[in-house]
C-alpha cells in the first residue's frame, strides 16, 4: 500500500502526492466505514491502479481540521498583519492568534507594509514586535515594495504545511507573489479583478513552496470564537498558559477570581496590559454567546 497526502480535491478526485508523483485517486475503501470525508491535507494509504491512478483505502488520524478553508493537518499559520493601511490592529492580531492556538497550530507573525511608516510609527511597530517576541512568537517586519525590508522568509515554509491568514488587503497575495510568482493566492482581490469568482466552488489546494506545502486559500476566515470554551481561552495566550498553575483556584478564568497569578502578572507588568484586556474582551464575548443546542 502506498502512502501520501491529498493536495487537491476536485470533481470527485483526490490528488495524492506520494514521493515525487501525484496520483489521481478515487475514494473507495475502508475509510467509507470511518465515516469521514477525505480532506485536503489528509495523510492517506492508497492502492495504485494503473498509470498515476489509485484508490484511497485509509485516512490517517488528523492533528487538526479547519472548516474554512476545509483542510487538515496544517502545522503552521503565517499570520499577516499590515503596519499601515489598514493600520496595525493588536486586537485583530490577538483574535487570529487565539483561533490559531486553539487549533494547536504554530503561529508566525508577519507585519507588512513597513515601508509606509514614518519614524515614530516604525518605533511603535518595533515595540509591538518586541512584545510578541517576548511572549514567544516569531515576528518578521517586511515590505514587498522595498527590498530593504524583505528578510529571508522562505525558510519558514520548508518542511511545513502552512496556511496564510490575515484580513483582506494586508498583503497576503503580494507576499506570495514576491516569494514565488508562479503561485497565485486565491484571494477576494483576485476574484474581484477578474470580475467573477476564480473558482465556481471554493476549493483549496496545497502548493509547493521552498520544500514545504502552502494552502492557496487564506485560512481562519471566520473570526468568531464559537468553537472555543471560556475555560480554554487562557490556554490560547502563552503568557497566561504558563502561569495558570500558580492561580489559587483550579479552572481560574483570571477575571473575577482572587489570588490569580495572571492578574498579578498584569499588575507587575510581566503580562502586557493590552493582551490581558483583549483576553477579557474575548472571554466576555464567549460568555455572552447563546448556548448551542
Ligand atoms: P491581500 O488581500 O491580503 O492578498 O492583499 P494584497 O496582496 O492584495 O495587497 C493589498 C494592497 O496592498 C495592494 O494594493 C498591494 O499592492 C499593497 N501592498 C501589499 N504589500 C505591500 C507592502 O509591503 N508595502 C506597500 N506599500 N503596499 C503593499
Ligand atoms: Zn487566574
Amino acid at each position: 500500500m502506498a502512502e501520501g497526502m491529498i493536495i487537491k480535491a476536485l470533481s470527485g478526485f483526490y490528488y495524492v502526492k506520494s514521493e515525487d508523483k501525484v496520483y489521481q485517486c478515487r475514494g473507495r475503501g475502508v475509510f467509507r466505514n470511518q465515516n469521514i470525508t477525505p480532506l485536503v491535507g489528509d495523510y492517506v494509504e492508497f492502492d495504485k491502479s494503473g498509470q498515476g491512478e489509485g484508490y484511497i483505502m485509509k485516512i490517517k488520524s488528523r492533528t487538526n481540521e479547519l472548516v474554512r478553508p476545509p483542510i487538515a493537518n496544517i502545522n503552521q499559520a503565517i499570520l499577516v498583519s499590515s503596519a499601515h493601511s489598514p493600520s496595525f490592529s493588536p486586537n485583530l492580531l490577538d483574535r487570529f492568534l487565539v483561533l490559531i492556538e486553539a487549533k494547536h497550530v504554530d503561529p508566525v507573525i508577519f507585519i507588512t507594509k513597513v515601508d509606509k511608516l514614518n519614524d515614530s510609527e516604525r518605533l511603535e511597530i518595533e515595540n509591538y514586535k518586541k512584545v510578541y517576541e517576548t511572549i514567544g512568537y516569531r515576528v518578521e517586519l517586511l515590505s514587498t515594495k522595498d527590498p530593504n525590508y524583505f528578510p529571508d522568509i522562505k525558510e519558514y515554509f520548508t518542511g511545513n504545511v502552512t496556511v496564510i491568514a490575515g484580513q483582506s488587503g494586508v498583503g497576503k497575495s503580494s507576499l506570495i507573489n514576491a516569494l514565488d510568482p508562479s503561485l497565485l493566492l486565491d484571494t477576494a482581490e483576485i476574484s474581484k479583478s477578474l470580475g467573477r469568482g476564480k473558482h465556481t466552488t471554493r476549493h483549496v489546494e496545497l502548493v509547493e513552496l521552498n520544500g514545504g506545502l502552502v494552502a492557496d486559500t487564506p485560512g481562519f476566515s471566520s473570526l468568531d470564537f464559537s468553537e472555543i470554551e471560556a475555560e480554554d481561552l487562557a490556554d490560547c495566550f502563552p503568557e497566561m498558559r504558563e502561569r495558570k498553575s500558580s492561580c489559587k483556584f483550579r479552572g481560574c478564568l483570571h477575571h473575577k477570581e482572587p489570588k490569580c497569578a495572571v492578574k498579578d502578572a498584569v499588575a507587575n507588568e510581566e503580562i502586557e496590559h493590552f493582551r490581558y484586556e483583549h483576553y477579557v474582551n474575548f472571554l466576555e464575548e464567549i460568555q455572552s454567546r447563546k448556548p448551542r443546542y
